[in-house]
């Protein structure tokens, strides 16, 4: 398996640092609003890179944060007038809801910055023991980036021409910095901003500190894969390998990478630029699972540019998946069951052939664009040559091929046969009649009947109300 690297600038060969097992961290988004596509394509892609880790056999240990504590977030808190926790609860829960919905696996763990105050404050100390870092007058602390003599190894930036571009902070007030390359590790409490106490002031931890931390904390010293949107190479990933680098003394991590850009007009899509769709706005659209075909239907490290028209070519090309998986479910309820016949046998030879084309494209970099392509030959393989006549235990192979290569993708092709509305109602009644009759373990049983299917009751006092899970 070849990963792109962006320290190296190189493909390279993926070699764990501990057989067997993947350590992966993934920065995670600011959560002061509903998260915008932009922010899904980092959730999509890395959440697809571990899947198929999972399927090549590793273990996958995978931390994503949410960065609760910003500007941002005290910013939107002081609009509303609540505190900034209020606010960053609210929309961890909503992105949570999103991921889900793109069917995105929750992380091993999502750790949040404000729970890891206190190995901040410690990395920060070790730091300044160790020269790496400097407390100024007002008590914010700094880091001393010259003295990491790798610094720019990651972004590929010469120290001398950053100095040339940062000289302006000289003069712009951050001027207790011994030198303008020297970045925020801890800064003092501005007005009634939520803070900590610290040896050197009431305040807050900069941005950078809290991924080296949680990173440590969650995964030790060394990780294999460090990965995020390609805006933060420079200068959130360089500072945090200038940090965990300096404090531990290891190399931090082996493969870090990068995702490029969600465009819309060939420009990012931000918040700030306000060319944003949210997670939820596409939604009102289109399933979610088109989204993710789309995210995919690109390289990741190449731009993708969002358009009605790409997303309608991705909505066609899903359903051809899902009409393909559905027309093999059909055969199979009328198929006999049977030993495989010898043309059988052959036929799903040729059909493992698209199975390791698709591991072609994925070891390449998790070429998803490849990959999906084999998936569609897949389909039209299976198009061809599942009929009435062929036996339940080809069909059934065929389809499972398939279902597995979109599942490593995490699409969902299947869709399980929803209860209808007057099925649902119909069982609620029976319920109701089994308590009336003081049946209360029937009426039980049909409670968890409804739940395995994702029906949630709820009694209230005006009656009975559902909802789908
Ligand atoms: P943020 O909340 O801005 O820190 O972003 C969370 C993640 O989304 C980071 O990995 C960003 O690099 C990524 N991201 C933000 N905007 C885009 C975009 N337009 N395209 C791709 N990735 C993005
Ligand atoms: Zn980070």
């Amino acid at each position: 398996m070849k990963v792109y690297n962006t320290l190296s600038k190189k493909k390279e060969e993926f070699i764990p640092l501990e057989p067997g097992k993947v350590k992966m961290y993934v920065c995670g988004p600011t959560v002061y609003n509903l998260i915008h596509i932009g922010n899904a394509r980092p959730m999509i892609v890395f959440d697809t890179v571990r899947r198929y880790m999972e399927h090549k056999g590793y273990e996958v240990n995978y931390v994503s944060n949410f960065t609760d504590v910003d500007d941002k977030i005290i910013k939107k808190a002081i609009e509303e007038g609540v505190d900034a926790a209020v606010i960053s609860e609210r929309y961890i829960e909503e992105c949570k809801k999103d991921m889900e919905a793109m069917n995105v696996r929750p992380a091993t763990t999502h750790p949040l910055a404000t729970n890891e105050i206190d190995g901040m404050l410690d990395m920060i100390k070790d730091l300044i023991d160790k020269g790496f870092a400097y407390q100024a007058e007002d008590g914010t602390v700094y880091y001393r980036t010259r003295k990491f003599k790798e610094y720019g190894k990651l972004s590929h930036k010469n120290l001398d021409d950053l100095q040339g571009g940062n000289r302006s902070l000289l003069v712009s007030g951050e001027n207790q910095k011994e030198d303008s390359l020297d970045f925020v590790l801890w800064k003092p409490k501005k007005n009634d901003e939520p803070y900590w106490e610290s040896p050197w002031c009431n305040g807050r931890p900069g941005w950078h500190i809290e991924c080296s931390v949680m990173s440590k904390k969650y995964l030790g010293d060394e990780i294999d894969i460090h990965a995020g949107g390609e805006d933060l190479v420079f200068p959130h990933h360089e500072n945090e390998i200038a940090q965990s680098e300096a404090a531990n003394g290891k190399s931090f991590a082996k493969y870090w990478m990068h995702n490029a850009f969600l465009n819309i007009d060939n420009r990012k899509m931000s918040k700030s630029s306000g060319n944003f769709f949210t997670v939820r706005d596409i939604a009102e659209k289109y399933d979610l699972q088109v989204l993710r075909f789309f995210m995919l239907s690109a390289h990741y490290r190449s731009p993708l540019n969002f358009s009605a028209d790409l997303m309608d070519s991705a909505k066609s090309g899903y359903e051809r998946i899902v009409t393909s998986v559905s027309n093999l479910n059909y055969l199979l309820e009328n198929a006999s069951s049977g030993s495989l016949s010898e043309k059988e046998n052959a036929l799903l030879k040729e059909a493992n052939l698209f199975l390791e084309k698709f591991d072609e494209a994925m070891d390449d970099d998790f070429n998803t664009a490849d990959a999906i392509s084999a998936i569609f030959e897949l389909v039209k393989f299976a198009n061809t040559n599942a009929d009435a006549a062929k036996s339940a235990e080809f069909i059934r192979e065929l389809k499972d091929i398939i279902v597995t290569l979109a599942d490593i993708c995490g699409l969902i092709v299947e869709k399980k046969a929803e209860l209808l509305d007057a099925d649902i109602e119909a069982l609620i009644e029976a319920r109701q009649a089994a308590r009336k009759g003081k049946d209360f373990a029937r009426a039980d049983e049909i409670r968890n009947e409804l739940l395995e299917k994702g029906i949630i009751l709820e009694d209230t006092r005006e009656g009975v109300k559902w909802k789908r899970a």
